[in-house]
């Protein structure tokens, strides 16, 4: 018997990937959508629609569940409880989507998908206990411990962005001050990086000139000036790798994984930081939680997500069967 298709939907704050899978988390078919201001939940449903029917023309298949992760709280009934990114509040999207495609809908948080997809098919593929950080424009985690995704009291469980690293330190977007995030999440290290062109202009002067302007100075800016061999950069990137090193051994002393899997944005920029991490985690972690310890970059890269919404489609349909 043929096994079924299903499709993967990943939201971010700017972008829908739609892609259809198969059960071994080959995605057979893409599509993706681009959008600059946050868009009303009846817009973005009516955009997966499109990449939904693209996909399945294509393919010329037919699915049978639809998984989503999206950039935002999300509750074990899919209701979409919060998200800054889309300036969402209380949208019950598991059932809107029910309604508009007649399928079966498992909706979850994006980082929580693109966990799973790891999980699955990518870095983590057959470990019980993982960990993944995926330090993008924001930082991101999940945890897989015992077999099982950590999902917390109120499904907002993993979130290793928000571990503070420095007491009273730089702003977050959350309510805290010294996050893991406000320091190596993309935003905060272009913040970072202009404050350090302000206070040392010469230091500064190629950052600037590859950006046009301080205000433009960005993560990407800092990983371009670090690749031609910039001082100020290249202090950038050993600082963020120190912020990032306080923020893994806390999380592999909290969770023991057996796998961490780093990804994002920042970490495919500077890969460099994977190795910073490896050797500074091995000295500073306690000796029992790094025995055995892997840290790998993810296998799936920007497909985590659309894989890992598949995936958590295909246990919808292994539950109702
Ligand atoms: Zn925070």
């Amino acid at each position: 018997m043929k096994k079924p298709l299903t499709v993967g939907v990943d939201i971010g704050g700017s972008k829908i990937n739609v892609g259809l899978v198969d059960h071994n988390g080959r995605i057979l078919a893409a599509h993706k959508t681009n959008f600059i201001a946050s868009k009303k939940p009846d817009e973005i449903i009516a955009d997966i629609q499109t990449g939904v029917n693209m996909c399945l023309n294509n393919a010329g298949e037919e699915a049978e569940a639809l998984g989503i992760g999206v950039a935002a709280q999300v509750d074990r009934k899919g209701v979409v409880l919060g998200s800054q990114n889309l300036g969402w509040k209380n949208v019950p999207l598991k059932k809107k989507l029910e309604k508009q495609f007649g399928l079966p809908v498992a909706v979850t948080n994006d980082v929580n998908a693109a966990t799973l997809g790891e999980w699955r098919f990518g870095s983590g593929k057959g470990v019980d206990d993982l960990a993944v950080l995926f330090v993008g424009t924001g930082v991101g985690g999940g945890v897989i411990t015992g077999g099982k995704l950590l999902a917390g009291c109120t499904n907002s469980g993993g979130e290793l962005g928000h571990i503070t690293i420095v007491c009273e330190g730089r702003k977050c977007h959350c309510p805290n001050r010294g996050c893991l995030e406000a320091y190596v999440g993309g935003w905060a290290i272009a913040e970072r990086a202009q404050e350090a062109v302000r206070t040392s202009p010469k230091d500064g002067q190629r950052l600037v000139s590859l950006a046009g302007s301080v205000e433009k100075v960005t993560a990407a800016t800092v990983s371009q000036a670090y690749r031609e061999g910039d001082l100020l950069a290249q202090r950038l990137v050993e600082e963020t790798g120190h912020y990032l090193v306080a923020g893994v051994v806390s999380i592999v002393n909290a969770f023991n994984p057996c796998v961490l899997v780093l990804g994002g944005g920042v970490i495919e920029g500077i890969p460099e930081l994977i190795q910073i991490v490896k050797e500074s985690v091995q000295r500073r972690a306690l000796e029992a939680a790094v025995e055995g310890l892997k840290i790998v970059k993810t296998a799936l890269g920007g497909d985590a997500g659309v894989i890992g919404a598949a995936a958590l489609a295909q246990d919808l349909l292994k539950q109702a069967s």
